[in-house]
């Protein structure tokens, strides 16, 4: 083993750092499941390669993760046999530069200037990895080796968490990574993670469904065989009839779920598996397990989310659906099964079919992962659409933005997207109301779906524009929502009814203004328009108007007010 050299972890891990260690001390006990799934990230990570590269195993696939506890020595340790890391992976990514999600989690707590924010169901969005370990360890030593290097390649980092690290060489027989706490001493009501029940409880509460064995040494009373027992002259033993020996038992029952018939997998289990999944605490608002047979072959399990992610609309969030191909996991995030609008989306997808020689950007251009897409989207917009008011009302809330955008960006789907869309109106008293019902509402004489966007539901509400659609008692969609402006780009039509903005262009209403009173106006329009010439384009008599003077409107093909708006506070 050779020398240690100090470092420094960089700022960004010491305040994430702080953070985790005095924030979220109740719920320490997940640490165990942040080593677990990193160790299982690791297994993944070097069968994968092994797929390409066998020779990557060396003899050794028997894949797991061990927990070994020493309650004598209080320690704790966890070991895998997966990728492990070279000496500038461990200074890449223990340490020196935080994990992708800190950024943003930094960035979001300068937002809500205070820790009070994180919340056990925010952590456990996050997954808030290694460092969690922490909370428990005094002391955390990692020895590892990558697969491919020799043992005498291997490293080991240690650190107390108070602000260095150490790396030196270090030897380690096999391929993999072993990480020991050196346990706190902890409050007499805090769990032993020492004691076999406890670490029993953890890994089958946060660990259950880790697709390794995740084993542990326990010794139990075994009966002694027949033959070996001691006896006396009669054949009645007079020595001990069980003995205690050590064995290995898997704690955690590595269910893939999704490839069971759909009966046979209870709620329970779903919701376990969910939160498994997608390091929520919520149980899921829907889901969809679909098993799809002939042309294409794949198992597919989705969840709906009960709540938005606090990033749901940050650019480098990750999708939410697993890849596997026969059971054996492929790839996280695997943006080319769900669409950009879906993205909240959390799952599985297993194509037995697979071509795993291909990299993620071939994967977009891959036939059969285009109609497995498409598939699934059919399926889970027929879900949306089949939901409960009140269920789908939920979902709205929370989605509804989201799937706003797929109606400007998936012409495909337009027409089921914007099915699915809500709009408060003028005379839906604050309820949502969709555009079937906003059609089957239209008035006797009324031809145009009309609608206004802008930023306050108060102002939309009263806003000048709507005077005489009101008095006609046309209902009007009232768009807060940025993407509602995008959406009206496209958004031309539903259901053979035109849209038409309330602050744009001609309303079509039967009884504008007629041409005697326009000739009446037209020496004052004149010198209006004289006076604001820089600023309009014209004047004319307005349908629009009932107790107002006057209101600026565009033309059809003008931007609307909140649009300008929008695009001024883009810098455009
Ligand atoms: P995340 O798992 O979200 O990337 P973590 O803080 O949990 O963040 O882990 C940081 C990184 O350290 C991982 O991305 C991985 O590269 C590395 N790492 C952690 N544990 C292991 C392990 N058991 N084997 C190999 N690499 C590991
Ligand atoms: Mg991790």
């Amino acid at each position: 083993e050779g020398t240690p050299q100090t470092h420094e972890f960089k700022t960004e891990v010491r305040q994430v750092l702080n953070l985790i260690i005095n924030s979220l001390y109740s719920n320490q006990e997940i640490f165990l499941r942040e080593l677990i799934s990193n160790a299982s990230d690791a297994i993944d990570k070097v069968r994968f390669q092994s797929q390409t590269d066998p020779d990557i195993l060396n003899g050794d696939s028997d894949f797991k993760i061990k927990i070994r506890p020493d309650g004598i020595a209080r320690t704790l340790e966890i070991s895998d046999n997966g990728i492990g890391m070279t000496h500038d992976e461990v200074m890449e990514n223990i340490g020196t530069i935080a994990k992708s999600g800190t950024a943003g989690f930094l960035e979001m707590l300068e937002q809500a200037k205070s820790a009070d924010v994180l919340t056990p169901e925010l952590i456990g969005q996050f997954g808030v990895g290694f460092y969690s370990a922490f909370m428990v360890a005094e002391k955390i030593t990692l020895v590892t080796r990558a697969a491919g290097a020799t043992p005498d390649q291997a490293v080991r980092w240690e650190s107390s968490g108070d602000g260095t690290f150490t790396v030196a060489p270090a030897h380690r027989d096999q391929r993999g990574t072993t990480i020991t706490l050196a346990l706190k001493k902890g409050d007499k009501d805090d769990p032993d993670y020492t004691d076999q029940w406890s670490i029993r409880r953890i890994v089958k509460q946060h660990s259950d469904f880790v697709a390794y064995p995740i084993v542990m040494d326990v010794e139990k009373e075994v009966p002694i065989p027949d033959n070996e027992q001691i006896k006396d002259k009669e054949g009645k033993p007079i020595g001990e009839t069980t003995r205690r020996v050590v064995e290995e038992e898997t704690l955690n029952a590595m269910k893939a779920i999704w490839t069971q018939p759909k009966d046979t997998v209870d709620d329970k289990t779903h919701e376990e598996f969910y939160k498994h999944l997608a390091h929520d605490w919520n149980p899921p608002l829907a889901r969809l397990h679909l098993k799809f047979e002939g042309a294409t072959e794949y198992d597919a399990l989705l969840y709906i989310p009960s709540q938005a992610p606090f990033d749901l609309f940050q650019p480098e969030r990750r999708h939410g659906i697993q890849l596997y191909c026969k059971r054996v996991f492929i790839m996280e995030d695997c943006k080319a099964l769900m669409p950009e609008y879906l993205r909240f989306v959390k799952g599985v997808v297993d194509a037995p079919d697979l071509n795993l020689n291909v990299s993620r950007e071939i994967l977009q251009q891959d036939r059969l992962v285009i109609n497995i897409r498409n598939n699934l989207v059919n399926k889970l917009l027929e879900l949306l659409g089949k939901m409960t008011t009140e269920d789908y009302e939920k979902f709205y809330e929370q989605f509804g933005a989201v799937i706003k955008e797929g109606i400007y960006s998936d012409s495909n789907k337009r027409t089921k997207l914007a099915a699915l869309a809500r709009y408060k109106t003028t005379r839906s008293d604050g309820a949502w109301v969709g555009l079937d019902d906003y059609i089957k509402r239209m008035q006797p004489d009324q031809k145009a779906i009309y609608y206004i966007t802008g930023d306050d539901m108060n102002a939309l509400i009263n806003s000048p524009h709507l005077e005489k659609l009101k008095e006609k008692s046309y209902e009007v969609l009232l768009m807060v929502d940025p993407v509602d402006e995008w959406v009206m780009q496209v958004l031309t039509e539903y259901d053979g009814k035109p849209f038409k903005s309330a602050e744009k262009g001609d309303l079509e209403l039967e009884d504008a203004a007629d041409e005697t009173d326009k000739e009446a106006y037209n020496a004052l329009f004149g010198f209006i328009k004289g006076q604001l010439a820089a600023k309009i384009k014209e004047v004319k008599a307005s349908a629009r108007l009932k107790d107002s003077v006057a209101c600026l409107s565009g033309d059809n093909y003008d931007m609307s007010a909140y649009m300008e708006k929008l695009l001024k506070a883009a810098g455009q």
